[in-house]
């Protein structure tokens, strides 16, 4: 069997890897998508970011997740990583090249 994140949309997957093990993010989708209304730098937001950073720290494929992450700009946590250190993470990489 092989077992994808659930908040994934379908057709996304083909670009994640894929593993037999259980992902962490699939017991608790709703710490990967900030709800309706939730402000940035409230506590909740910061306590949920946090609570998806530790399920993802333990993912037998976070390199893999992180890789993906970044060519299919999604608003979720991809590996730990919210949209905006994903946006920096691809601006330090595209000035490095230029450099
Ligand atoms: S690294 Fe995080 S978001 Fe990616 S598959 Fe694993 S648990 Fe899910």
């Amino acid at each position: 069997m092989n077992t994808l994140p659930p908040r994934i949309p379908a057709a996304r997957t083909p670009l994640v890897p894929r593993t037999d093990a259980p992902l962490p993010c699939a017991g608790a989708p709703e710490l990967f998508h900030a709800p309706d209304g939730e402000r940035r730098d409230s506590d909740d937001a910061r306590a949920r970011i946090f609570a998806a950073r530790v399920l993802c720290a333990s993912c037998p494929i976070q390199a893999g997740c992180r890789e993906t992450s970044y060519s299919v700009h999604d608003n979720g946590i991809w590996a730990g990583e919210t949209i905006g250190a994903r946006k920096a993470a691809r601006r330090s990489t595209a000035l490095a090249a230029a450099a």
